[in-house]
């Protein structure tokens, strides 16, 4: 495990080098346009001094990963249900707010002034995560139902995530009951292959039919769905890593606009020039103890909470960017048009 989380941080590094070789920047720079012609409802709200409430939005943000939600935890990727739903708590009273991870890569993070982001990540599909009971309703034992649960006792904090999800998710063999309701219910459905395979031990041909194959799937089971996001299967590259972002299998041609890792340490903002979405960190779900409990949730939220790693803040406006001078980050080029630095 040690040598995968290094080797993962150097991946992420590498990543942050070879930002300029996103492919992307037409339709970020059209969102970047979206965002300035304020197409959401927020911004008509009375704007807010970004002083007053600290706005940072080149501040990092994390990208929890979550697997099993079980209460006898298999491995250290696992938590109980009653460890998930106190990190949930946590984020809720510390002014997360959960964006899906495409709002992330596009920069539509339209929430309230003072508060942060947080996108909720969950790999592989299993039925801890979700499933419905007899009533149509997700079982409130569930990732899903807890999630709700606890959205409910704290307005403001969004029931939205990303599910990563394989071939015949929640153990529905077509897909098409669960992901229809996650889909109507605003959660974000992502692509993790269709049968979790190794991508950096399969060829060419193996790595594009093992992800255009479940995005057909996935847009079959859900029309009107479109698949915009992957998790590496156990955070590995194909080579060439290109093939994660976009190519083509028996008709079915996929594009993503986020390829997301696994580990090791909360994400730059998507404003900020270190951002590559072809590399985007993820953050295991841990307690502050075990097997490095370094590189995972508990330890990085303290970090964010006491101002050790600086984190994004919302000025509230989703027509500007805003961020204190001086801070270390500087703005992505496609973003600079709506910078408020102050
Ligand atoms: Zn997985």
């Amino acid at each position: 495990m040690n040598a995968t989380m290094t080797r993962l941080a150097a991946i992420v590094s590498a990543g942050a080098l070879a930002v300029s070789a996103c492919g992307d920047s037409t339709e970020r720079a059209g969102d970047a346009a979206g965002k300035a012609a304020g197409k959401t409802a927020d911004a008509s709200a009375r704007p807010v001094d970004p002083a007053s409430v600290r706005a940072n939005e080149l501040g990092r943000v994390p990208v929890l990963m979550y697997h099993q939600i079980v209460p006898k935890p298999a491995s250290v990727y696992d938590r109980t249900p009653a460890e998930f739903r106190a990190e949930l708590e946590r984020l809720a009273r510390e002014d997360y707010v959960p964006i899906t991870a495409t709002e992330f890569v596009t920069g539509r993070i339209d929430i309230p002034a003072g508060k942060h982001p947080v996108v909720l990540t969950f790999d592989d599909s299993t039925i801890s995560q979700f499933a419905l009971g007899p009533d149509g309703a997700p079982r409130p034992d569930t990732a899903v139902g807890i999630l709700l649960d606890v959205a409910r006792r704290h307005p403001g904090f969004r029931p939205v995530a990303t599910m990563f999800v394989n071939s015949a998710p929640f153990n529905d063999p077509d897909g098409r009951r669960t992901l229809t309701w996650l889909h109507r219910n605003g959660f974000e459905i992502g692509n993790h292959t269709a049968t979790h395979v190794n991508l950096g031990s399969s060829n060419a041909a193996t790595v594009q039919r093992e992800i255009a194959a479940n995005q057909k799937a996935i847009t079959a089971a859900v029309p009107g769905a479109t698949v915009r996001t992957l998790a590496l299967p156990f955070g590995i590259k194909p080579n060439p890593p290109s093939l994660a972002v976009h190519g083509e299998h028996g008709g079915v041609r996929y594009q993503h606009l986020g390829v997301f890792l696994v580990g090791s340490n909360p994400s730059p903002s998507v404003f900020d020039a270190s951002f590559d979405p072809q590399n985007i960190p993820r953050i295991r779900s841990q307690g502050p103890k075990g097997p490095d409990a370094n590189f995972a949730s508990t330890r990085w939220l303290n970090d964010l909470a006491s101002g050790k790693v600086d984190r994004y803040t919302s000025d509230g406006d989703p027509t500007k960017i805003s961020y204190p001078r001086g801070t270390t980050a500087q703005i992505a080029p496609a973003w600079r048009k709506l910078a408020r630095p102050y």
